[in-house]
């Protein structure tokens, strides 16, 4: 590119440059004079010097230092500049020189005086007082957070304020002892800072007369790793005292409440305090300074003195402890009953029970469980009324079926007879015959013996027919027992056999090769069997010579066993399938109609079922089933 070129190129975009510059310029101005009447409106902005003891997190200084700053900010009416400073030197256990953070504070302030100065704790308020004539000649101070014998009273001027708070150590002991009467000693603990130093030497003088009666322990001298170590292991009836942990005797700082927490997991006694900041961390609690009361005093005195007060109007004394407050988890944990407190104390950090926590629930619980008992008992007097219902439908079950095998026996009296008959025939011809052979001289023994053998066979022969009728006819309670159904169907066929031939009628069985095992009453399944043989072998009475036949036959299906009886007769009407097995449902001029209703009855409370249906062929096919038993 060449000169003239360039030149060229740059002319659009250097007058666009100037003109962005032109409105940057112009929209500062405006914005400064926005700023400028929104500070008019609101006032003048208040400078304020908060100066920290050790340093911004150390307890219990730190949460008395937010909290007046947090009040201060919410009831000022003017805009604040809080610059905060912490006098770390306070660390040190030997301190260390002050002069190089007097010279930084000194060209930090010079020609820019704040409108207040505020210390926060005893170091923080000597080092104000010390060098206020150096840092800040005609700044109003006030002394906060500090207990009364630390303040130099002799360098207080006309621009000071003091709010100052008294330690009554005597009191905070005399409560430990009032709460737990059994104490026979308590461990001290305390830092090794000058102004730890300074209370030790404070708290031995003001307890002299009670280490007469209890001994007291000083863990001043002591890193807190070794302060932790015993406080694991004390003696019983010891109790701790936390005084200050802000440098222990290692030179180790402790900021915050982690040498507090640390403590309180470790003791194996109760820790007292007369603190608020330590409160809630682990201590019990008792008589203490609440830092509410210093903050509402500090910050009235602050806004007074920033509206044109006068320092010297404002005067207070120095704050006593509260009255005594007490952390109920701590109570319980040291099983501190509510009872040792003194009057007026107020118990915070109380839990719910689980009845406060869980109202709802619990209420809908009972709730549940009333209802569910009352539907449980209800369903226990329900099954008691349904097995007492039980019992009797079988009893009366039992009853019918009785009455009904007397009729089923009635239509085999013929056969009966007959079968009775022709045993006893053979034995009275069998007799007769005996005799005449044992008439003759020499009578064949052999073959007497064989007429008196044939003549015991045919006793026996008449005897089963009589045990059957009886075992048919006995009247018993249903009985439920393992049976193999195969022979509880012989046996009825038995029963009918006689008849079917009276009635020249075919009867034949064809039994399940395998044993089919139920859970019944033999004597019941034979009636229902009877019952449907018969019934086949009435709808056959008017049959043909070639088409007379009932066939009887068991099978296993699964897990079911079945009987099955089927006939060559007419079969059954369509319109008369479904009321077949109603009560009284016959279609016999002489007929009851309660034959098959019962058999249903008694094949359903074997957990079985009774179907009835027309053959292909013809003729009717009655089929039940029942479980097998396992
Ligand atoms: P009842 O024998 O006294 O009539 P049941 O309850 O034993 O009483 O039988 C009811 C009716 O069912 C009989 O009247 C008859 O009409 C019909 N029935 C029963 N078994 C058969 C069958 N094998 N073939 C045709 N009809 C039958």
């Amino acid at each position: 590119m060449s000169g003239g070129a360039c030149i060229d190129w740059l002319k659009p975009r250097l007058a666009a440059a100037l003109l962005c510059f032109g409105l940057l310029v112009a929209e500062c101005l405006s914005a400064g004079q926005a700023g400028a009447v929104e500070r008019s409106r609101r006032g003048e902005l208040k400078r304020v010097l908060l100066l920290h003891s050790f340093g911004r997190e150390f307890r219990p200084w730190s949460e008395y230092a937010r909290d007046i700053k947090s009040e201060l900010e919410r009831q000022s009416p003017w805009p604040l500049d809080i610059q905060e400073h912490a006098l770390l030197t306070a660390r040190f256990n030997n301190p260390g020189p002050e002069a190089p953070f007097v010279d930084y504070l000194q060209s930090l302030y010079q020609g820019a005086v704040p409108d207040i100065v505020l210390s926060i704790g005893a170091p923080a308020a000597r080092f104000a007082q010390k060098y206020r004539a150096r840092l800040f000649p005609d700044a109003p101070l006030i002394l906060s957070a500090v207990e009364h014998r630390l303040i130099n009273r002799t360098d207080l001027g006309d621009n000071d304020v003091v709010v100052a708070v008294r330690n009554d150590f005597v009191a905070a002991f005399d409560h430990i002892l009032e709460v737990l009467p059994d104490t026979k000693s308590i461990a001290i603990v305390v830092g090794a800072s000058p102004l730890e130093m300074f209370w030790r030497e404070e708290l031995k003088r003001e307890l002299k007369l009670l280490a007469e009666q209890i001994e007291l322990v000083w863990y001043s001298d002591l890193s807190f790793e070794e302060i932790l170590k015993r406080s694991s292991k004390l003696p019983p009836h010891t109790a701790l005292f936390w005084g200050l942990m802000s440098v222990d005797a290692a030179g180790v700082v402790y900021e915050s409440d982690w040498a507090l927490r640390s403590l309180r997991a470790v003791a194996n006694a109760p820790i007292f305090s007369y603190q608020e900041p330590f409160f809630g961390e682990g201590t019990v609690g008792g008589p203490m300074h609440l830092i509410g009361e210093t903050t509402s005093r500090t910050v009235s005195a602050a806004i007074g003195i920033l509206g044109g007060a006068k320092p010297a109007s404002i005067n207070y004394e120095p704050i006593a402890f509260a009255a005594p407050r007490y952390d109920w988890r701590e109570l319980q944990r040291w099983g501190i009953s509510e009872s040792r407190l003194p009057k007026g104390s107020t118990i915070l950090f109380r839990e719910p029970s689980i009845w406060q926590r869980y109202h709802w629930q619990m209420l809908m619980i009972s709730a549940v469980f009333l209802v569910q008992t009352g539907l449980i008992s209800g369903l226990l007097h329900e099954r008691r009324r349904r097995r007492v219902a039980e019992v009797e439908s079988r009893q009366r079950l039992a009853e019918l079926a009785h009455v009904n095998r007397y009729s089923a026996v009635g239509e085999l009296t013929t056969s009966i007879a007959h079968e009775l008959n022709q045993p006893l025939g053979s034995i009275l011809t069998n007799a007769e015959t005996a005799e005449l052979m044992l008439r003759a001289a020499q009578p064949d023994l052999v073959e007497i013996q064989q007429i008196l053998a044939d003549i015991r066979r045919d006793d026996q022969r008449a005897s089963e027919v009589i045990r059957r009728l009886r075992s048919v006819l006995k009247k018993t309670p249903f009985e439920v027992k393992h049976i193999e159904l195969n022979d509880t169907v012989r046996e009825a066929i038995d029963l009918v056999k006689a008849l079917a031939q009276g009635r020249r009628i075919t009867l034949s069985y064809l039994p399940a090769l395998a044993g089919l095992h139920v859970k019944g009453d033999p004597v019941q399944l034979q009636q229902v069997i009877l019952n449907l043989i018969i019934n086949a072998m009435d709808a056959i009475s008017d049959a043909d010579a070639g088409k007379r036949e009932v066939s009887v036959s068991t099978l296993s299906t699964g897990n079911q066993a079945e009987i099955r009886i089927a006939d060559t007769g007419p079969g059954i009407p369509a319109s008369d399938l479904a009321s077949l097995f109603d009560p009284f449902f016959t279609t016999k001029p002489q007929g009851m109609g309660m034959g098959l209703a019962i058999a249903r009855t008694i094949v359903e409370a074997h957990h079985g079922t009774i179907a009835a249906a027309n053959q292909p062929a013809g003729g009717a096919l009655f089929t039940i089933r029942l479980p097998t038993a396992r």
